[in-house]
């Protein structure tokens, strides 16, 4: 699905919203630099899902071939749990926040808390998370080129530990890539696991209401094309207030 010249949305499952690939899968945006193609996540790869995300990037008259970047949010598998299968079919490297790092490389389903998600019933009980090599972890301020374009790397942990999202300057709008940090209408994703933190959660949401951009690309739910910084706002509005945002489907 074409948002922009430079910003594709080429994955994410039913549940999520848009069936473009198969649950539980967030919502996969692929960036186009020119000569050089990158993904902001990946989804979880079950079934045909990878396939399904190639031909939408094919649909789109882009080649696959040129996906050099995998670049992942955080490291819950509806996220990045497919990141081992794309980078052995793309041949693609993994960029992701340092705080992320360990846990992708050594596929420690607790650290991601993938134990009690399956535990939960969020995946099926023989899923194994599958460890993914990390080829560059990335901090606030870093900059991740994709040919001709540039990401800025925000940190936003909240949601849980090594949670990072993206900036990207296009030629008619300014993206914010929010991964699981805040959503459309202010809502935000606060779970009972090990390392979701509600200050945490609520720093990130007032750092992220500080910047200026027009679209908020979440991982779920609602796009917003313009206007994205209204939505950050209500969520901060709440935090300020010392409540919680609304949970994201409560
Ligand atoms: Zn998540």
């Amino acid at each position: 699905m074409h948002i922009s010249d430079e910003v594709y949305l080429v994955g994410g499952g039913i549940a999520t919203c848009f069936g473009l690939s198969n649950d539980p899968d967030c919502h996969v945006y692929l960036i186009d630099g020119g000569d050089e193609l990158a993904l902001i996540d990946c989804g979880m790869a079950a079934g045909d899902s990878l396939e399904r995300i190639l031909a939408n990037v094919r649909a789109e008259g882009l080649d696959p071939a040129k996906i050099t970047k995998i670049i992942v949010t955080h490291y819950h598998m509806d996220h990045a749990g497919g990141a081992a299968r794309f980078r052995e079919r793309l041949g693609a490297e993994v960029i992701a926040p340092a705080g992320a790092a360990d846990a992708l490389r050594t596929g420690d389903e607790r650290a991601v808390a993938l134990d009690v998600a399956k535990a939960a019933g969020f995946y099926a009980q023989d899923y194994r998370f599958e460890p993914v090599e990390v080829a560059r972890e990335v901090r606030e301020g870093d900059r991740i080129p994709v040919g001709r374009l540039e990401l800025e790397v925000v940190e936003t942990p909240g949601h849980c530990d090594g949670h990072a999202s993206y900036l990207l300057q296009g030629r008619d709008r300014r993206f914010l890539f929010a991964g699981d940090a805040v959503f459309s209408g202010g809502r935000v994703v606060l779970q009972n696991i090990h390392d979701c933190s509600i200050q945490k959660s609520a720093d990130s949401i007032a750092k992220l209401a500080g910047l200026e951009f027009d679209a908020l690309l979440p991982g779920h739910a609602a796009i917003c094309l313009d206007g994205g910084m209204a939505h950050v706002a209500t969520a901060h509005k709440a935090c300020a207030s010392l409540f919680v945002p609304k949970n994201l489907g409560a």
